[in-house]
C-alpha cells in the first residue's frame, strides 16, 4: 500500500485525476465531487504525533479539513468538526473515518457568518473534547465573479464573514482555553499573492488571513500559542466546483503549476499536521505554502 511516506515522481501522483467540467451548489459536497478527491483515507499513516490533542477544524466535512481532520485523528487527536448542516453526509462519512482511528469525535454544524456559532462552536467544542489545544481555521468560501460593478454587497460581506471574521470570532473566543504548546492554523492561499481578477473579494481574504496570521502569532508567542498559516494551490475540492471558478476553468485546473496538476487534499494534511505538533516549536507566523510550485513571496 502506498502511503504519505511513499517516493513517488510527483509530476505522476495522483495525476490520473483528470475532472471535467461540473458544478454544484453552494457548499457543495465531496460526495458528488467526480472524480472523486483523494482524503488521505487510504493512505495517511499516522504516527503519534498529535497524540492526546485536541483540535476543533472548520470546514472539516469535505476537501482540505477533511484530509487534515484524518490525519490529525490518526496522529492520535480527537477532533471537533465544524460544518454546514446541508454538509452533513459527507460529514457523517467523515466523522465514522475519524472514530474508526480512535478518535473523539464531535459535530458541531452551523453558520461560520454567524457570532454566536463561533461562540457555541469553541464551547461545545472544549466541553465534547475535554479541553482544546489546536485550532484550525479553514472553512472558507469563493465564488468567481468577472466584474466588480456586479459584486454584490451581499457576496462581499459573506466571503470576509466566513473567511476572515470566524476566524476572528474563533481565535477570541478559543485563545482563552489554549494551554501553551496550542496552536492555531490559518488557512490562506495562493490566491494573498496572485490575486486572480476574478476573485478580488476571495483573494482579498485571504492576505488578510495572511497578515492576521503575522500579527496574532507574535502576541501570542509569549503565551506560547504559536500561530501559523497553511497556503494552499489549486486543489481538488467542492470549493471550485460551486463557482469557485468559472465551469469551463476545472477541465484545466492546476495546470499552470510547475508540477503541471492540480493538487488533492491528502498532499495538503501533513502541513496542517507538522504546524500542530511539537516538531515546529521554533515556526511563529510562518505561511507554509503547498501549491506545486508556484514561487511566493
Ligand atoms: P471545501 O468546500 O471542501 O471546504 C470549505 C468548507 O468551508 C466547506 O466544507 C464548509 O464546511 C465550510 N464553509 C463554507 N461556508 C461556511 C459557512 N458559512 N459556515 C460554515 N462552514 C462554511 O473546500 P476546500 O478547498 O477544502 O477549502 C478549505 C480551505 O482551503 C478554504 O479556506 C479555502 O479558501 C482554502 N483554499 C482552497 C484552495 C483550493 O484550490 N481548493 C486553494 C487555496 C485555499
Ligand atoms: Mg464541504
Amino acid at each position: 500500500m502506498s502511503t504519505q511516506y511513499t517516493f513517488t515522481d510527483p509530476t505522476k501522483l495522483y495525476a490520473d485525476i483528470d475532472p471535467k467540467s461540473q458544478d454544484q451548489k453552494e457548499p457543495g459536497l465531496d460526495a458528488e465531487l467526480t472524480p472523486k478527491a483523494a482524503l488521505g483515507e487510504d493512505t495517511y499513516v499516522g504516527s503519534e504525533r498529535l497524540k492526546g490533542r485536541k483540535a476543533l477544524i472548520t470546514g472539516a466535512d469535505s476537501g482540505i479539513g477533511a484530509a487534515t481532520a484524518i490525519a490529525f485523528a490518526r496522529e492520535g487527536a480527537s477532533v471537533a468538526m465544524s460544518y454546514l448542516p446541508e454538509e452533513k453526509v459527507d460529514a457523517d462519512r467523515i466523522a465514522g473515518i475519524l472514530r474508526e482511528a480512535g478518535a473523539t469525535v464531535v459535530q458541531i454544524p452551523g453558520d461560520l457568518r454567524e457570532r454566536e456559532y463561533a461562540r457555541t462552536l469553541v464551547k461545545e467544542a472544549v466541553e465534547g473534547l475535554g479541553g482544546l489545544d489546536i485550532v484550525v481555521n479553514n472553512g472558507g468560501k469563493q465564488i468567481f465573479n468577472e466584474d466588480v460593478t456586479t459584486l454584490s454587497d451581499e457576496q462581499f460581506d459573506d466571503t470576509f464573514k466566513t473567511n476572515v471574521y470566524a476566524m476572528f470570532w474563533i481565535c477570541k473566543e478559543a485563545v482563552p482555553h489554549l494551554a501553551p504548546g496550542s496552536t492555531i492554523i490559518n488557512t490562506t492561499s495562493i490566491q494573498a499573492y496572485s490575486p486572480a481578477p476574478i476573485l478580488v473579494d476571495y483573494a482579498s481574504t485571504k492576505a488578510t488571513i495572511n497578515t492576521f496570521t503575522k500579527a496574532l502569532g507574535q502576541q501570542l508567542a509569549p503565551k506560547g500559542i504559536r500561530v501559523n498559516a497553511v497556503a494552499p494551490g489549486p486543489i481538488w475540492t467542492p470549493l471550485q466546483v460551486t463557482d469557485g471558478q468559472p465551469d469551463e476553468k476545472v477541465d484545466e485546473f492546476g495546470e499552470e503549476t510547475p508540477l503541471g496538476r492540480m493538487g488533492q487534499p491528502a498532499e495538503l494534511a501533513p502541513a496542517f499536521v507538522y504546524l500542530a505538533s511539537a516538531e515546529s516549536s521554533y515556526v511563529i507566523g510562518e505561511t507554509l505554502n503547498v501549491n506545486g510550485g508556484m514561487p511566493t513571496p
